[in-house]
């Protein structure tokens, strides 16, 4: 599980549904959704 950081509930959790995806600038992020409140989440990296 790769972890984030959700805005909504301001703190960390397991990012859920989490992919690989690029950010505009190309660089690696992840994506996914908090498993609490479904806010959309990212990270800055690879998986
Ligand atoms: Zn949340």
């Amino acid at each position: 599980m790769v972890q984030g950081y959700c805005m909504k509930c301001k703190t960390k959790r397991d990012i859920k549904g989490a992919h690989a995806d690029h950010m505009a600038n190309g660089r690696d992020c992840v994506k996914g959704v908090c498993p609490e409140c479904s806010t959309n989440m990212f990270k800055i990296g690879k998986m």
